[in-house]
């Protein structure tokens, strides 16, 4: 049976008679709504821990003025019901005063692996990722917490607040789960219509040229760029970039410069009113 922790002081006190009974724990955190991308993260605690939780926290220091906060899609029991199926363990939903407690200040920053990609067009956002994990990863205490790489900045950016607060954690990446016929699966796919979820496979189209491209030898940032922003500028309402980055650092690559071993090619463009991202890693993934 799964158990469903609403207040941290329960949920931390499980962890720790987990850990106390020789379990590894494993973490997934995540904002609900949940699809197979998030239960796919939970098979992979699994496999690195006897015991995992998740966590459904709608982060409201990670989204801006004018985003989507108060429309985010909601469904605990949904959730919960999905959760149980894959095996979890227990889950972490609370209410916002648990996590950001009255008078509260504190806010990490995350230096200049959040300068890039998402980070100008959403100011703020990952200093509120990075300030909610954080009081993830210390409610957890040493676990392994998996990630998805469909957030490929996020998760760049997790993994060095982990080592930089020398926090017990090791921080796993999880391939993207897509939809059959590409589209990575989000919960803000929900927001599709039927025309719109056509529009938005520009992104995965994008991202299966450019690789094709660079499996074919292409070492051009620029045509790697162009191949993968050709579909999305034609499909998409607006796009907020389309880069070539150097997948650790996560630089982008100007124009004329020639990309080594490996090339993050990631994407963010707003379908309707709906702001997606997708990425791919060149020379360590299979196409999108
Ligand atoms: P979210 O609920 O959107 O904050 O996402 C929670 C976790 O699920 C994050 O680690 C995401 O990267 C991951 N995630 C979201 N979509 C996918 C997907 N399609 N495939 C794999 N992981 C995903």
């Amino acid at each position: 049976m799964i158990e469903i922790h609403h207040e941290v002081a329960g949920f931390r006190a499980r962890l720790d008679r987990a850990r106390a009974s020789g379990a590894r724990v494993g973490l997934v955190p995540t904002m609900g709504a949940l699809h197979d991308g998030h239960l796919s993260l939970v098979a992979e605690a699994k496999a690195r821990a006897r015991f995992v939780a998740a966590t459904i926290f709608v982060n409201p220091t990670q989204f801006g003025p004018g985003e989507d906060l108060a429309r985010y899609p909601r469904d605990l029991d949904r959730d919960v019901a999905l959760l149980a199926r894959v095996g979890c363990d227990a889950v972490l939903a609370p209410p916002v005063e648990q996590i950001y407690p009255p008078g509260e200040r504190t806010r990490v920053s995350v230096g200049e692996l959040g300068d890039t990609l998402c980070g100008p067009h959403r100011p703020g956002h990952f200093e509120g990722v990075a300030t909610v994990v954080t009081k993830l990863f210390a409610i957890a205490g040493e676990h392994t917490a998996v990630f998805g790489r469909k957030d490929y900045q996020q998760l760049a950016i997790i993994r060095r607040l982990a080592i930089d607060l020398l926090l017990p954690v090791t921080v796993v990446g999880a391939p993207t789960v897509r939809d059959p016929d590409g589209l990575a699966m989000s919960s803000r796919n929900a927001y599709l219509s039927p025309e719109d979820r056509c529009r938005a496979l520009s992104l995965s189209a994008g991202l299966r040229a450019a690789h094709a491209l660079f499996v074919a030898g292409e070492r051009r940032a620029s045509a790697l760029r162009e191949a993968a922003a050709g579909p999305v500028r034609r499909a998409a309402t607006s796009v907020d970039y389309v880069d070539v980055a150097e997948p650790d650092t996560l630089r982008v690559h100007d124009d004329d410069a020639v990309v080594g071993a490996r090339a993050l090619i990631a994407i963010a463009a707003r379908v309707g009113a709906t702001r997606l991202i997708d990425n791919v890693v060149a020379g360590e993934e299979g196409s999108p």
